[in-house]
């Protein structure tokens, strides 16, 4: 019951009992118990009809406070994009058309997807994985019952182009992971999915360790389980690396219980 409706029903019970004690009025020794006396005439129903209206239940309060760390969590989301628009942190700011934040559900997704660097596509539109690998990337969600439109968000472990697509370097990496932390944070994802060797060692911290080694593995990153697997351009590249793919995204789907289709 929410507090207008619980005080206005406190009022008419208020009301109802005030009446009913004018006409009963030789009833008393049973109900003054729990009468104080009030000024003037009329004894004081309050703390009776309060006793009697039952007190709204905690969980609705808990779903008020849900509602405002949302709010929170919103804003400070929308705080960071911004302050990514105009970040100088690393020397990609200086030949980047756009900052790649991320996309799709940005409220607790089933899955947090990281890849390598915006290319060239990405660059201009702003949106991550929008070229061919992100329509291959698309394919692989789809096949464990995954989409960026409905419970998954994509982003990248740096937010702006390495120019000629190069790896990102260490230290472009490292200034932009800052971003990622607090992305995740705020996201907060089901789980983590990473792509290629550049996320795998980042996210892992196996700063050496190759793809091989990585690869179909869970690992935990700030408590939210995480498993690595090839960068959908090297499978573009490389069709032996569809089967380990394979193999890793079908771990993922039944450690969240989704379901697999496809081979
Ligand atoms: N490759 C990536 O790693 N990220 C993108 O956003 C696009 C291609």
């Amino acid at each position: 019951m929410e507090n207008d409706e619980r005080m206005k029903a406190v009022q008419a019970l208020e009301n109802a009992l005030s009446r009913t004690d004018e006409l009963f009025d030789s009833f008393s020794n049973v109900l003054k118990g729990d009468f104080k006396p009030a000024s003037g005439q009329r004894r004081d129903f309050r703390e009776t009809a309060e006793k009697l209206v039952p007190a709204p239940p905690e969980v609705e309060v808990a779903n008020v406070e849900k509602a405002e760390e949302d709010e929170r969590l919103h804003m400070s989301l929308e705080a960071l994009i911004a302050d990514s628009k105009t970040c100088k942190r690393c020397a990609l700011c200086s030949t980047r058309k756009n900052v790649v934040f991320g996309t799709g559900c940005s409220d607790r997704p089933t899955v947090m997807v990281i890849g390598e660097g915006p290319g060239e596509n990405e660059d201009i539109q702003g949106l991550p994985f929008v070229g061919r690998a992100g329509q291959y990337l698309d394919k692989w969600l789809a096949a464990i019952s995954l989409s960026r439109d409905r419970n998954v968000y994509i982003t990248n472990t740096v937010k702006c182009r390495p120019p000629q697509n190069r790896d990102p370097l260490p230290d472009e990496k490292e200034s932009c992971f800052a971003y990622l932390k607090q992305q995740i944070a705020i996201i907060h994802p089901q789980a983590i999915l990473c792509l290629g060797r550049p996320a795998s060692t980042l996210m892992t911290g196996q700063t050496d360790a190759s793809m091989g080694a990585l690869r179909g593995r869970f690992f935990f990153f700030d408590g939210i389980p995480m498993i690595c697997t090839y960068h959908p351009a090297a499978v573009l590249r490389d069709l032996n690396l569809k089967r380990p793919v394979w193999d890793d995204l079908k771990k993922l789907a039944r450690y969240l219980s989704l379901p697999a289709g496809g081979s």
